[in-house]
């Protein structure tokens, strides 16, 4: 589904309907601070479409996907992690432990991170 899920948190995020720590937004993506962070910097950075996850990519959307990922680089320079490095991830369904199905691309740093973060 398209536009915006009136259940979904982050659609609310986007909305200013619930606050965020923003740290980017323009006409096509948003992107906070998440609340729970698994290393010192953890962005998240995710469309202004419901999109439910990377499954619900297509040629319609993509352009929401392409801007998150053109604008990563100077979201990380924003946050401070842009030279020492960082890692980006989507988890996508149950198994890749998934809890909110707006697609999201979580962007994460700050120290040297392991495989499991
Ligand atoms: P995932 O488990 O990949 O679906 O990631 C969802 C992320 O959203 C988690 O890292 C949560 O900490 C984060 N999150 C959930 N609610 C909020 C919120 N209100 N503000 C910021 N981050 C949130
Ligand atoms: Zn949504």
């Amino acid at each position: 589904m398209n536009g915006k899920n009136k259940d979904c948190i982050f659609c609310k995020i986007i909305a200013g309907e619930i606050p965020s720590e923003k740290i980017y937004e323009d006409d096509k993506i948003f992107a906070f601070y998440d609340i729970n962070p698994v290393a010192p910097v953890h962005v998240l950075i995710i469309p202004k479409i419901h999109i439910e996850s990377l499954n619900g990519v297509n040629p319609e959307n993509i352009g929401y996907v392409a801007r998150i990922l053109e604008k990563t680089p100077e979201i990380a320079k924003s946050a401070g992690i842009f030279e020492s490095g960082y890692r980006v991830v989507t988890n996508i369904g149950e198994d890749g432990r998934q809890s909110v199905l707006h697609l999201h691309f979580h962007v994460i740093g700050g120290r040297k991170l392991t495989w499991s973060f």
